[in-house]
């Protein structure tokens, strides 16, 4: 690999990738930084999602040598590949792909083995600061399907216009389906066969995924969709707000400390503690101390609530306390660097298995065949912020003719963000202030 570090970093710039596999953090911006570990993230541990799995087994060339290009441009000296022991085939796959300077390290199938903070520890013994980045202890973690765009994007000059997407729940054919960006979330959900005419539709995995509509159209950081019957417990936990959530919490939280006995954030060290926002809540979980700004600690990884036996979900009441927070102004006051893993951490790590049985979904936990046709349809919706940081600037014009891969959206001037291009050939129909649509 001769190509000097800038040329990497201006190739992944050009090409728009952010991560796969969390909120689309522009990975250029990543790369530019100095480290001394790589890390492909690929322990995939969203309970019956299977995306990752499948890229692992047919794609390790491409997932190693993006590990090659982001040790290159960040001079790191070793890079690593984190997935579960359980993932035989992809291990193999990855071992065959990698060189001497790559490591293919396993981790136990526990949740959430691929939050950063965890495989950080797991893979190296460091610990992120609280309210830290992997970097503030030099590494970088990357998915592995984000790893894919950058080999795509280094050496084919490939920008970002397609996405595998998980469709699993409850559905006749679990599938893995590689699609347009833009394309219709209900297109791409009914290709699966959706059991029942009437279903909620999450995007992402059961813990983390939000509620979306058919209408909604796949990102870069669109990884699965799952079909949900309304009557599933699930489906009742992600309709509830977090305002129901803090009601329910005054009435009957009876201070167990489940949900904080399991915290991987509080195991890992942080002062994060879901049972005393809980109990915050009686009185006023508005005002700044050490107890409220424990929400900007918090992962969103939602394990407080799938342990609560009063099914509550601190996971909620933080996210609304530190929305709440922000709009009053206040910022996190928890960013100590002194931190020591809980002593109990590998004997609280929460299997995934009892995930699986406790939300209720063993019966949908079903392998995913790979669909035998690329999906790309004759009009496409691009959302002009897909990453973390700015919104892209539109440079396409209502009118223009686009072929797949013409930059139609810009990253703007001094800020953080990343590049858009067109999915499909067409012509530019409309721009809105949201997206830019193609047909
Ligand atoms: S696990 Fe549930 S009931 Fe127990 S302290 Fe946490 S929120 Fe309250
Ligand atoms: S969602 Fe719950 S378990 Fe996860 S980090 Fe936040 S408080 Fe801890």
């Amino acid at each position: 690999m001769n190509m000097e570090r800038e040329e990497i970093i201006k190739k992944v710039r050009d090409a728009g990738v952010v991560g796969c596999g969390g909120a689309g953090f522009p990975t250029h911006v990543k790369m530019a930084a100095s480290a001394e570990f790589v890390i492909a993230n690929g322990a995939e541990c969203e309970p019956i999602l299977k995306g990752d799995q499948y890229l692992m087994a047919e794609k390790a060339s491409e997932i190693i040598a993006g590990v090659k290009y982001v040790m290159t441009s960040s001079s790191a000296s070793r890079g690593y590949v984190g997935i579960k022991t359980k993932y035989r085939r992809q291990g193999e796959a990855l071992r065959k792909a990698a060189g001497p300077a790559i490591e293919i390290f396993e981790m136990g199938n526990f949740y959430p083995a691929g939050d950063e903070h965890v495989m950080v520890h797991e893979v190296t013994g460091r610990i992120v600061p609280e309210a830290g980045i992997p970097i503030d202890v030099g590494v970088i973690v990357d998915n592995v399907g984000t790893l894919i765009n950058v080999s795509q994007a280094v050496e084919k000059g490939i920008p970002v216009t397609r996405k595998y997407v998980t469709v699993t729940g409850d559905v006749e054919n679990p599938i893995i389906v590689r699609c347009a960006i833009g394309t219709r979330a209900g297109d791409i959900a009914a290709l699966a066969n959706p059991r029942k005419a009437n279903y909620m539709l999450i995007n992402g995995g059961p813990m983390m995924g939000d509620i979306i509509d058919e209408n909604f159209c796949i990102t870069k950081t669109t990884g699965a969709l799952i079909v949900m019957p309304f009557d599933h417990a699930l489906a009742s936990r992600k309709e509830r707000s977090g305002r129901t959530s803090q009601r329910r919490a005054k009435s009957i939280c009876d201070q167990c400390m489940d949900c904080t006995i399991v915290c991987p954030r509080n195991l890992i060290g942080h002062r994060i503690y879901p049972h005393k926002i809980m109990r915050m809540n009686f009185f006023d979980a508005e005002e700044l101390n050490e107890i409220t700004s424990g929400s900007f600690l918090c992962s969103q990884c939602g394990l407080c609530e799938a342990a609560c036996p009063q099914d509550l979900s601190p996971r909620s009441v933080f996210k609304s306390v530190k929305e709440n927070l922000i709009k009053k102004g206040h910022r996190n006051i928890l960013t100590s660097s002194d931190v020591t893993p809980h002593g109990m951490w590998e004997l609280r790590k929460f299997s995934a298995h009892r995930l699986v049985e406790r939300l209720g979904l063993a019966k949908l936990d079903r392998e995913a065949v790979f669909y035998p046709k690329e999906i790309v349809p004759d009009k496409v919706k691009i959302a002009l912020h897909q990453n973390v940081g700015a919104a892209s600037v539109p440079l396409a014009r209502p009118g223009d003719e686009v072929k797949e891969g013409t930059l139609i959206a810009k990253i703007p001037e001094k800020s953080l963000g990343a590049n858009l291009h067109s999915s499909i050939n067409g012509t530019v129909v409309k721009i809105d202030e949201n997206y830019i649509y193609i047909g």
